[in-house]
């Protein structure tokens, strides 16, 4: 799905997020939840009620950076 700025009207790209606020390990992308806290499965760590994933998207023009939410 194609997105623009809607500022510039200029077409957005697709960008990873890196999230390394956990120290030296290193995660992909974000999560979120719906009006819950997230609750982090004893056994991974890992969020196990999350809603969906944040993707985000940047324009080449001005940088601005949007955000999008999935279900997958
Ligand atoms: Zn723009």
């Amino acid at each position: 799905m194609a997105h623009k700025c809607p500022d510039c009207d200029e077409e957005l790209r697709k960008i990873s997020l890196l999230d390394q606020i956990s120290g030296a390990k290193v995660n992909v992308g974000i999560e979120y939840t719906l009006d819950e806290a997230p609750v982090n499965s004893m056994w991974s760590g890992r969020i196990t009620n999350a809603a969906g994933v944040v993707h985000g998207w940047l324009c080449p023009r001005c940088s601005r950076v949007l955000l999008y939410a999935t279900t997958e």
